[in-house]
């Protein structure tokens, strides 16, 4: 029997959990930070169909329909003005019955928790320090000391518990943007809308069947104040000056809109200590420009699992290759999305046109993130 410490109870520590269920030679637990995860909140997050392949390992195809939405198009359009730039089928990419799936966050956690017993999450937990011997001794707070054979730490872009291992303060960088996160009502859309605008982009995706909608805009800004970001007169002021840079009318169907700051990790830094694992945004955080975060976070897991079944050594060179090729992606986009220079953005578009009719372009582009 193998004993497995999870750090974090995000998307990735909670997938990993899935997939250590499914062998008994596995025990595991998972030391959650937080009093209790958010199971509430209706904010959206796009599933492309490399990871829905893998939750559908774990049953996520018998998921209620209802809960989830397969968005067969995304549409190009320009914020200024709302006029539809081109549009395409990102459904093209889907097979079997492994289809880009646009969904609340909410709803992915609750069916990453179905299959894991109440007693293999312990919530407030806080790791201090480790100590390295023939097993791994892990040192919480309240002196609760554990040991184990492996560590998987998936505690987010700021994982305290990266810092603890590599002895050193692990900073991520900030991606001089916040991220405006809201529900939208009265939108009318099948598919993923992306609208462009100057120094910004947002894009709103049904995350059900039931006519609700996610609203996220990341907006280039500086750095500011960590309180700041959830000041209401701060929130109204950055969402009226949204308002004011497109004709889509916005104004009151934003509702829980919350801000925060957007960092990413400036290189992938590795473990040492053979048993001891980063996952997911502790890996390393991606741009939110490609929407592969959580993506990411759930192939990381399938990979260092198969790596623990397998007895392999590759996870680390095998996922460096693959973050490599979307965190230039997820620039690229980034840059092309908020271009300001208006004879810029008129050749973005013409190349955009040109560019979503283009099969080689799509298959290189989106097919070699979506389809490997
Ligand atoms: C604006 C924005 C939009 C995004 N949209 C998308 C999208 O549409 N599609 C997509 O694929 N990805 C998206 N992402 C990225 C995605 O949300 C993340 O990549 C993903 O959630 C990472 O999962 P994780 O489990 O690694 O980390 P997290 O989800 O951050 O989970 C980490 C967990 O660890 C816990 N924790 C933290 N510190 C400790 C500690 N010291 N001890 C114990 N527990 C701890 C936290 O409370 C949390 O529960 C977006 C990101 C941003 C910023």
């Amino acid at each position: 029997m193998k004993k497995i410490a999870i750090i974090g109870a995000g998307i990735s520590g909670l997938f990993f959990a899935n997939l250590l269920n499914q062998n008994s030679e596995y025990d595991f637990t998972i030391f959650e930070k937080k009093i209790s995860l958010n199971l509430d909140d209706g904010y959206g997050i796009q599933l492309s169909v490399n990871s829905i392949k893998l939750l559908n390992q774990i049953g996520f195809n018998e998921i209620d329909k209802n809960k989830i939405y397969n968005p067969k198009k995304i549409f190009f359009i320009n914020a200024q003005d709302n006029k539809k730039i081109c549009d395409f089928e990102i459904s093209k990419f889907n097979y079997d019955k492994n289809q880009y799936t646009t969904l609340k966050r909410s709803t992915l956690l609750k069916f990453l928790l179905e299959k894991i017993s109440k007693n293999k999450i312990k919530f407030s937990t806080n790791l201090k320090n480790i100590s390295y011997g023939k097993k791994l001794t892990l040192h919480f707070d309240e002196n609760y000391v554990e040991e184990f054979d492996y560590l998987i730490v998936s505690d987010g872009v700021f994982s305290n518990t990266k810092s603890i291992i590599l002895k050193k303060d692990c900073k991520p960088k900030y991606f001089n943007s916040l991220a405006l996160r809201a529900n939208i009502v009265d939108y009318q859309s099948k598919g993923i809308s992306l609208y462009f605008g100057s120094n910004f982009h947002f894009v709103i995706y049904p995350v059900s069947q039931n006519n609700e909608f996610n609203f996220i805009s990341v907006i280039k800004k500086e750095l500011l104040d960590i309180n700041t970001y959830t000041d209401q007169d701060f929130l109204q002021s950055t969402a009226e000056e949204l308002y004011k840079k497109t004709k889509i009318d916005l104004n009151g169907k934003l509702t829980n809109i919350k801000s925060f700051p957007v960092y990413v990790s400036d290189k992938i830094e590795i473990s040492e200590n053979k048993n001891i694992y980063f996952l997911g945004d502790a890996l390393f955080a991606l741009p939110p420009s490609f929407a592969q975060g959580a993506s990411q976070s759930i192939e990381s897991s399938k990979e260092l699992y198969e790596q623990m079944e397998n007895n392999g050594s590759n996870y680390y060179e095998k996922r460096t290759k693959r973050l490599n090729s979307i965190n230039w992606r997820s620039r690229l986009n980034y840059f092309s999305f908020h271009l300001s220079n208006p004879v810029f953005s008129l050749f973005r578009n013409s190349i955009l046109k040109f560019l979503v009719k283009n099969n080689n372009f799509l298959k290189n582009y989106l097919g070699k993130i979506y389809k490997d």
